[in-house]
């Protein structure tokens, strides 16, 4: 059968049969972009048994054969009723007889057309001779045919109603489509609109969106006299359970913190995130002493809050700075938000877990705070030689000799003391500075080698960034040419999580440089726990057990499986273990028990500058 209306912007009516019709006087085929005629349901209303004979003769005859008679307006709603199917009636056309008994055609028109399930089916009213030509179409008829009834004037009728029918369907199927598409571009739009405005992770208000807020409140200050007060919230402990735990764990944090702040802030003011680990409020209308309070009331619920993994409880705990916009002070949405990070930034440096108000004399901190104040002093420490290695030694257990040492880097401030790398490796790391830091830490540490007792060997740190460079094993080569130093006498250290997330790049890169003697440890290791898996194929000699098992170990009985369990499964693929962070006796005699390799920690020696003496 030819398909419904495939081509439905022209309607072709044509003499080419679509099916077989029965043989005898044939008055016309229905057109071939319709379904085929045996398809087509027609209902001919009437009660005048010759014109129905001569109707469905006709009909017949030209291939309608799917014909329902109706000889009463009962009969004939009944059979229209029964035609519905999800609200779309399977009837094709009517021909009707405006004398069909107890309900008069014009009112059975009436009603269909007033009906949206049958309104779309075409009626050809069937009318004595008589009959004025304007009724039926009032009644909403869309066609009349006035009798005696002549097959030749009928199915011409018929088609063109059928090819009525054809177009209404059609556009009812296209305003559907249209309805649909548009209901389907408002449910995008809206929420695209959503995600401008809206933090993916947690749902909660983001950045851009809380920027919009506070320019508000900038202009209410102004124009309204009100008071705003913008809390800055940092968690206190989110990167610990990030490196340990990894992402899906962090994840999980940030949306249970997100839920708990959520509830407690109601529909008091707006809470965003801002950053990773960073959440914000903005209240309007409020005094400070009302700010407080409610930072306050967040910090402690924070301070109540443990976050459980399978293997570890973390307490959290969140930092919060508070900034006011008042009327008496023009300030912008931007100024805000610098001011309450910078107090927030105090709340941490302070001792974390507290709320610290904006105050000018705290601008002292911003350097500390911002990356733009870092870079120019990493590449001045660069270009200036303002950097210098510490050594912390590592000694071999049970023996207690020290076998080698880590060699740290420190950045000479103004004054010259020595800043840690926490403060400017994460900035270098952001800013794309580290390949510097890295070059420069290998040239030093190697010309610090080859000072040393050939017995002493080093531990130099490269970041992760140092393994994409294809440029590093050509130079350490040359480096240790040039000086004459033995590759065996150096161990990279790579992060455990810093190697995983560039697993075949950094195993390509070890395996390079190995081919020059230099041996590999795994940093930090434990704190990814996916390590095990990875570990088996990585060529690394050393793992140096992270800290955070090691602190607590002699008091921590999961600690201290842990510990025991790394150590078995290092001996097991023939790898040496180092523990970090050994602060006293107690828990190097452990490590000895544990069969751990080599110690290192402020019990053992603290990093600092290489005296002669030490070697
Ligand atoms: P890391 O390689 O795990 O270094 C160990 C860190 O723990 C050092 O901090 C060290 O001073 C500290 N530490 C050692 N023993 C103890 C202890 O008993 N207790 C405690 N609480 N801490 C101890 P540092 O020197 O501040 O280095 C921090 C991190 O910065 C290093 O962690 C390393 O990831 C990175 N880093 C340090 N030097 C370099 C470097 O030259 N290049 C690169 N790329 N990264 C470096
Ligand atoms: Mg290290
Ligand atoms: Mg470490």
């Amino acid at each position: 059968m030819t398909p419904f209306c495939e081509k439905p912007e022209t309607l072709v009516v044509n003499n080419t049969p679509t099916n077989n019709p029965p043989s005898g006087p044939s008055y016309q085929t229905p057109p071939q972009t319709l379904r085929g005629a045996d398809q087509m349901r027609l209902i001919i209303i009437s009660d005048q048994p010759d014109d129905i004979a001569l109707m469905r003769s006709a009909l017949e005859q030209s291939g309608f054969t799917n014909l329902i008679v109706a000889e009463n307006s009962e009969a004939s709603l009944e059979h229209l009723r029964k035609s519905l199917a999800n609200g779309i009636s399977d009837i094709d056309a009517i021909l009707m007889d405006i004398t069909v008994p107890s309900m008069n055609g014009y009112e059975i028109c009436r009603m269909l057309h007033a009906n949206n399930d049958w309104h779309a089916i075409p009626v050809i009213i069937i009318a004595p001779n008589d009959e004025s030509g304007h009724m039926p179409f009032d009644a909403g008829a869309t066609d009349i045919l006035f009798k005696p009834i002549r097959g030749m004037e009928l199915i011409p009728r018929v088609i063109a109603a059928l090819s009525l029918k054809q177009e209404r369907d059609l556009r009812k199927s296209r305003e559907h489509e249209l309805e649909t598409e548009l209901a389907e571009r408002k449910v995008m739009e809206a929420r695209l609109q959503y995600l401008v405005g809206h933090d993916d992770l947690t749902g909660l208000s983001n950045r851009r969106r809380l920027e919009q807020e506070l320019e508000l409140a900038v202009l209410n200050a102004h124009y309204n006299n009100t008071t705003s007060a913008l809390l800055y919230l940092d968690l206190d402990q989110f990167k610990v359970v990030n490196d340990t735990e990894g992402h899906t764990a962090g994840d999980r944090l940030l949306v249970n913190v997100a839920n708990k702040l959520r509830r407690q802030v109601g529909a008091t003011g707006t809470l965003a995130r801002i950053s990773s680990d960073e959440y914000a409020v903005l209240i309007e209308n409020i005094t400070l002493d009302d700010a407080v309070r409610t930072a306050e009331s967040l910090r402690c619920l924070m301070d109540e809050f443990y976050f459980k993994t399978d293997s570890r409880t973390y307490h959290i705990g969140v930092s919060i700075g508070i900034a006011l916009i008042h009327p008496d002070e023009s300030i912008t949405a931007g100024d805000a938000l610098t001011r309450a990070d910078q107090a927030c930034y105090v709340a941490k440096t302070r001792g974390r877990n507290m709320v610290h108000i904006f105050s000018h004399e705290d601008t002292e901190m911003l350097p500390l705070r911002h990356a733009a104040q870092w870079v120019p002093r990493i590449r001045d420490a660069l270009l200036n030689d303002k950097f210098c290695l510490v050594f912390q030694p590592v000694i071999s257990l049970p023996s207690h000799e020290t076998t080698h040492y880590e060699a740290l880097i420190r950045m000479i401030g103004n004054h010259q003391e020595l800043i840690s790398p926490d403060n400017f490796i994460p900035v270098a790391e952001r800013m794309g500075l580290i390949h510097d830091i890295d070059l420069w830490v290998v040239e030093h540490a190697i010309d610090v080698l080859r000072t040393l007792p050939v017995h002493l060997s080093l531990n130099i740190n490269l970041s992760s960034h140092a393994f994409q460079d294809p440029a590093l094993p050509p130079l350490i080569r040359e480096k240790l040419t040039t000086t004459g130093v033995d590759g065996k006498r150096i161990t990279f250290e790579i992060t455990e999580t810093a190697a995983i997330a560039n697993f075949s790049q950094t195993r390509n890169m070890i395996t390079q440089l190995r081919t020059l003697g230099c041996r590999f440890a795994l940093d930090d290791f434990g704190a990814g726990f996916s390590s095990f898996s990875y570990l088996k194929q990585f060529p690394v000699d050393y793992l140096k057990i992270d800290g955070a098992f090691i602190t607590n170990l002699v008091n921590d009985p999961v600690d201290q499986t842990l510990v025991k369990s790394m150590t078995e499964v290092a001996r097991t693929l023939g790898k040496r273990t180092v523990a970090e962070f050994v602060e006293n006796n107690e828990t190097l005699i452990l490590l000895e028990e544990y069969g751990v390799d080599y110690a290192q920690g402020y019990y053992v020696g603290k990093p600092q500058p290489l005296k002669m003496t030490d070697s």
